[in-house]
Order: C-alpha cells, then sequence, then structure tokens
C-alpha cells in the first residue's frame, strides 16, 4: 500500500517533456525541507491505495505519460513495485525526485528527474553522490536557481559533470529570481542547459 496525496491530469510544467498531458501520481511524504517548496501539503496525510487501485485510477485519464512525485516518492519503499507496475502496463514513466534518496532501484525504463538542491534551497548538499553513477542515458537534472550564487554552483557542476545523454535544466524560483536574468546569464555564458518556467503555473493551472 503507498500513501497517496493525489492523481490528477494536467500539462506537464517541466521538464523535457513540458507541455504534453501527464498524468501525476502524488505520494506523500519527503525528507527534506527546501525553503521555497510548494508541496508542503503532501508532505504527511493522504489516502492508502494499492497498487492495483492506483493503476486503475491512472486508467481513467487515457493518457500516456505518468509521473510519480511527490513529497519525495523514494520515501516510500512500494514506490518502486508502483514504476515497475507503470512500465509493465505501457506506460512512458517519469520519477521526480530530489536526488537525496538511492535511484538504484528504480527500474528500467523510468526517467529519472532529479531535482539537484542549491544552496538557495536550504537543503544544498543533499545530493546523494552514489546517485550519480547510476544515471543513464535520457535521465534529467533540475536546478532550481534562487540567485547568482546558485547560478554558479549550477555552472559548475555542469561543467564539471554534466555528460551526452544526460538533460541539463535550469529553472528560477518563482517570484524571487527574474527568468529574463537567468535566461541572459545562460546566454553570456553559451550555457549547454535548457531554459525552463513552470509553464503549469504561468497557466494557472496545478
Ligand atoms: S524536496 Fe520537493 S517536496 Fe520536498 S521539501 Fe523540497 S521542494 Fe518540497
Amino acid at each position: 500500500m503507498l500513501q497517496v496525496i493525489e492523481i490528477f491530469a494536467s500539462l506537464q510544467g517541466e521538464s523535457s517533456y513540458a507541455g504534453r498531458p501527464c498524468v501525476f501520481i502524488r505520494l506523500s511524504g519527503c525528507n527534506l525541507r527546501c525553503n521555497y517548496c510548494d508541496t508542503s501539503y503532501a508532505f504527511e496525510g493522504g489516502e492508502w491505495l494499492s497498487v492495483e487501485q492506483i493503476l486503475s485510477e491512472v486508467e481513467k485519464h487515457n493518457i500516456p505519460l505518468v509521473e510519480v512525485t511527490g513529497g519525495e516518492p523514494l520515501c516510500q519503499k512500494e514506490s518502486i513495485q508502483l514504476m515497475q507496475a507503470l512500465v509493465d502496463n505501457g506506460y512512458q514513466v517519469l520519477l521526480e525526485t530530489n536526488g537525496s534518496l538511492s535511484i538504484a532501484e528504480v527500474p528500467a525504463g523510468v526517467v529519472r528527474i532529479i531535482d539537484y538542491k542549491l544552496k538557495g534551497s536550504g537543503e544544498g548538499g543533499s545530493f546523494a553522490e552514489a546517485n550519480y553513477q547510476l544515471l543513464r542515458e535520457g535521465d534529467e537534472i533540475k536546478f532550481v536557481i534562487s540567485d547568482r550564487e546558485d547560478y554558479l554552483e549550477a555552472k559548475q557542476w555542469v561543467e564539471a559533470r554534466g555528460r551526452e545523454g544526460l538533460n541539463l535544466l535550469f529553472s528560477p524560483v518563482s517570484e524571487r529570481l527574474q527568468p529574463e536574468l537567468l535566461a541572459s546569464w545562460i546566454l553570456e555564458d553559451a550555457l549547454a542547459v535548457r531554459f525552463q518556467i513552470q509553464l503549469h503555473k504561468v497557466l494557472g493551472i496545478s
């Protein structure tokens, strides 16, 4: 059984999949406390559902792309079985994780979107280094940037550790850093990353 906050369909707001219809499964619980968190309602509570019950909810939306998110979905061990079941049922599966817990057990076929925590989040240094070796082609590293200091930290990571096949995403923390400013820094440095803003927030949807 998994503790589930909500299951809903929306447009994917971030990542290389932005703009695509997607079913979101938001699991309860998080081991971090980022100072810009907009999903603190997912820290606890939710309804206990079996993998089968979740699958049947997802099926109702008739959308092939599914994201398992939180909170931090890997806090619940059974999230692994859930992702496996989604893959086995032919869904394209994304996992949004804060990178602080091991991704070793995440099933093949799942795209891992790692929200790499920078200093400005208040949870800098939480990335589990062992995860770096486990990254595979198509995985994504998302840097949510609060200020110039965060930008420079993210840039340094990209230059030192970015590699072929990894999608690197830079986005501003909303109401903290002007998107135009971040875009100008990326251009100035001709950094090989993808700028993005939270599309769902621009559209005013979940
Ligand atoms: S990891 Fe995500 S859900 Fe957890 S506190 Fe940070 S932003 Fe919120």
